[in-house]
């Protein structure tokens, strides 16, 4: 077995069965990530102790016991989960000294189910971007041109899992985070349903938007993943009662009958060439496998981008009210409190902690929420988040899933578009309406730009109907023009 490009379930299979122990899976990643992250910049923190709790998933394995279907996987998780005794920052200067004292459920369940936590992966401050520019901790590099962006927010993520330098990771997408950086990085992303994995301990960005899933190498392992990480918590009231099916047992590429619907609002210039025939590629790919493809009308997309960053930026505005510099997270420095009104107090904390897109977002989002502008900006899109969310549930009356592009380009040059916020938002323009209508969707690696730069192509699915969107993400992958390629830095 290559361990650097096994997949999760070999990983398992094999420390199971004693083949190789937890212990030398784990050494094995962190002299990868040793020798290759400092060319990425993907990860912000270690865990210390990867090797001790390697030694204990053996011992037990050892024992007889069964700890789980991942047994020994080395996991790489995003800076928004709490992890417990692990510093968990947002990518952020506010909370660069935070450690929580306990783990995000995602993270627990990974854990009780064998995974080893290795570190934590760097990210847009409090996931706000879309190429991992933002963060506190410098920018992640492309592993397939270190001069390109990975995307984001979850950039991290991206990146070392396409350096393979663990065998799978956890990201967060409020509106395309984890599907667009899979999508620059050429690795399998997937978004579930709203509700379907707990947000309970995930630093919370926009709380109706918000959810977790796995950044991993191919479909299966993220069928996987997802299995051990969803699941009703009573933690997180938005989670779904729903049962977890066991999505990686029951994939199928069989598309016979299966209809496929392309939304004609999409079908408008913007879009790259790459971009656009690697779409029609995946189209033809799922033609000849037996698919229908049909055109579906979602026009509400046109305001996607806008609904979702009125709707983002409020929530945040909401949400980060509590890094106030008194609880927790960052404090500025003030020779003596004593005089010091609280609103200098707040003003310095906040002005020193936090970066300028979050600032933008507070108060773009303070804006949406005052008390002269709320009908005409908040209320009025979440009105039409609800006629978009309408329209697709009338289009999964006439197909099945929806494919579309990820992105409207692959990974741009670092530097290329962080001071042009406006075209930088508008590459969530396929992403976002996923994310409002609170659909699963993924990204699977199906093209590659002349350059070589990967691209992948999303696969939505209606609410709750995940097994159906990664099996058509299967069915693509069993037929990638760009299967088994692997970036420069590896
Ligand atoms: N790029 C989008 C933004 O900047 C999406 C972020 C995300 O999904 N966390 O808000």
């Amino acid at each position: 077995m290559d361990l650097t490009f096994a997949s999760i379930s070999e990983i398992s299979k094999a420390v199971k069965s004693r083949k190789i122990s937890a212990q030398e899976v784990t050494a094995h990643f962190q002299k990868r990530i040793s020798s290759l992250d400092s060319k990425l910049n993907s990860f912000t923190s270690l865990n210390e102790n990867a090797a001790k709790e390697a030694a204990a998933i053996d011992a037990r394995i050892a024992q007889g016991e069964d700890v789980g279907p991942l047994a020994g996987v080395p996991f790489g998780i995003k800076e928004m989960l709490c992890t417990k005794n692990l510093k968990t920052t947002a990518g952020s200067k506010i909370l660069s000294n935070f450690t929580p004292p306990y783990d995000a459920t995602v993270v627990s369940r990974l854990k009780s189910s064998g995974s080893i936590v290795m570190g934590k992966l760097n990210q847009d401050e409090f996931a706000m971007g879309s190429s991992n520019e933002t963060s506190f901790f410098g920018p992640v590099k492309n592993p397939w041109d270190v001069t390109r962006v990975p995307g984001g927010s979850s950039g991290g993520s991206a990146a070392a899992q396409a350096a393979r330098l663990v065998a799978g990771t956890i990201g967060t997408d409020t509106g395309g985070s984890i599907r667009q950086p899979a999508s620059f990085c050429g690795i399998v992303g997937v978004k579930p349903t709203y509700g379907r994995v707990s947000r309970y301990g995930i630093i919370a960005f926009a709380s109706s938007l918000d959810q977790a899933g796995p950044m991993v190498s191919s479909v299966e392992d993220a069928a996987l993943t997802l299995e051990v990480i969803s699941g009703h918590d009573p933690m997180d009231s938005t989670s779904s009662q729903k049962s977890v099916p066991a999505w990686s047992q029951n994939l199928s590429a069989d598309m016979k009958g299966l209809k496929v619907g392309v939304i004609k609002e999409y079908m408008k210039d913007g879009v790259d060439s790459d971009t656009q025939k690697t779409f029609s590629d995946a189209l033809e790919a799922l033609k000849k496998m037996g698919a229908e493809v049909v055109e579906v009308s979602v026009s509400m997309t046109e305001f996607a981008v806008p609904i979702y960053y009125l709707i983002a930026t409020s929530e945040a505005s909401s949400n980060l009210a509590r890094y106030d510099g008194i609880r927790y997270g960052y404090r500025a420095d003030f020779p003596s409190l004593s005089g010091v009104e609280l609103e200098d107090f707040y003003g310095k904390t906040r002005g020193e902690g936090f970066g300028s897109e979050v600032k933008r977002r507070i108060m773009l989002g303070t804006y949406c929420l005052s008390s002269g502008y709320y009908d005409a900006y908040y209320n009025k899109a979440g009105q039409v988040r609800r006629m978009l969310t309408e329209q697709y549930l009338a289009a999964f009356k006439n197909c099945d899933v929806i494919l579309s592009p990820v992105t409207t380009s692959p990974a741009f040059k670092i530097g290329e578009l962080i001071s042009d916020p406006l075209t930088m938002y508008l590459n969530d323009i396929f992403t976002t309406s996923t994310n409002l209508a609170g659909l699963p969707g993924m990204s699977v690696p199906f093209g590659a730009s002349a350059s070589g730069l990967p691209i992948g192509i999303q696969v939505t699915a209606n609410h709750f109907d995940e097994q159906r969107m990664l099996n058509v993400g299967y069915a693509l992958e069993s037929v990638s023009p760009v299967k088994g390629s692997k970036p420069h830095v590896i």
